[in-house]
């Protein structure tokens, strides 16, 4: 089960955030109210329109069997993508984008 905190955050499972990330083109998820099973937990500033998670998100996984992987700071309703990403959006900064009525 979801809701929408805004259009450009999805709670997700009743602790985790989604977002749409305009580098893999894909949802990513963290985990906010509690740790995920890899016990993973990141700390949010309450803010659903330019919100700040820390620390930094990292998502390794593949698509197509092409490693893929994925770095980044969400600040201030930000995305900060780290050099270390294989997508196109590495070392840039963009906003974050409403999630596409196609991921929901
Ligand atoms: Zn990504």
């Amino acid at each position: 089960m979801s809701e929408m905190l805004s259009p450009k955050i999805e709670y997700f499972a009743d602790f985790m955030h989604g977002f749409y990330c305009p580098g893999c083109k894909w949802m990513h998820h963290i985990a906010i109210d509690r740790p995920s099973e890899t016990n993973q937990q990141w700390q949010w500033d309450g803010n659903v329109n330019m919100p700040t998670y820390s620390p930094s998100v990292l998502v390794n996984w593949s698509r197509h069997n092409i490693p893929i992987v994925c770095h980044s700071f969400i600040q201030n309703g930000q995305w900060v993508f780290l050099n270390d990403c294989t997508h196109e959006l590495a070392g840039q900064t963009v906003s974050m984008v409403d999630i596409p009525e196609s991921q929901l």
